[in-house]
């Protein structure tokens, strides 16, 4: 696979289809400058700024395109919150439409056939499998991302994580929290100190 699309990009760059310069740029923007920090960042406000966080679930492309998130994948994302009784899980069962603004570019696990088919069929194995045990009244809610629509999880605020700051709390999110196949770190008690 990597000598096809090395292949294909010599071709393409030889015929003048695409700027060499330009697709470095582009590749380094995704692996560099956008992560999943975007995304945690998200999170963080949704917990602690409430007019933000109403937003956020009626309209998660404007409330996130707000913060300077926007751009390519992120035409058209939905948040989904999680709750006492609802975990929520994203895979793309087609192939790997992803949220790039908030979470940069998928992981290899989330391209890979094994998840893309186990997460619809047995998403609790799944999750198991990612060391996340939730309890039976909890359900788990699958959603298929497609070209149109990609979503972020917001996942739940963890507790003991009252005092921190926006800051402090983007720090407890993961990335997996955000696909679903995680949760929201729990606070050390460090985590509300700042320095000596
Ligand atoms: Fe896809």
């Amino acid at each position: 696979m990597e000598l096809h699309v090395r292949a294909l990009r010599t071709v393409l760059e030889q015929k003048g289809y695409i700027d060499p310069a330009a697709l470095d740029v582009l590749i380094d923007t995704y692996e560099t400058k956008v992560g999943p920090r975007n995304g945690a960042r998200v999170v963080a406000k949704a917990w602690t700024d409430d007019a933000y966080r109403k937003w956020l679930f009626k309209d998660a492309t404007a409330a996130i395109s707000s913060l300077g998130y926007h751009g390519r994948q992120g035409e058209m994302i939905v948040a989904l919150e999680n709750t006492e009784s609802i975990h929520n899980l994203v895979v793309c069962t087609l192939c790997s439409c992803y949220p790039w603004p908030v979470l940069g570019l998928p992981p290899t696990w989330y391209k890979s056939a094994p998840f893309r088919s186990r997460a619809v069929k047995d998403p609790r194995g799944v999750l198991a499998d990612f060391g996340v045990q939730l309890p039976a009244s909890v359900s788990i809610r699958v959603w298929d991302s497609t070209a149109e629509v990609r979503y972020l999880v917001i996942p739940k605020r963890p507790k003991g994580s009252e005092r921190l700051t926006e800051e402090q709390l983007a720090d407890l999110v993961t990335r997996d929290s955000m696909i679903g196949t995680g949760l929201a770190k729990i606070p050390t008690p460090s985590d509300s100190h700042h320095g000596p």
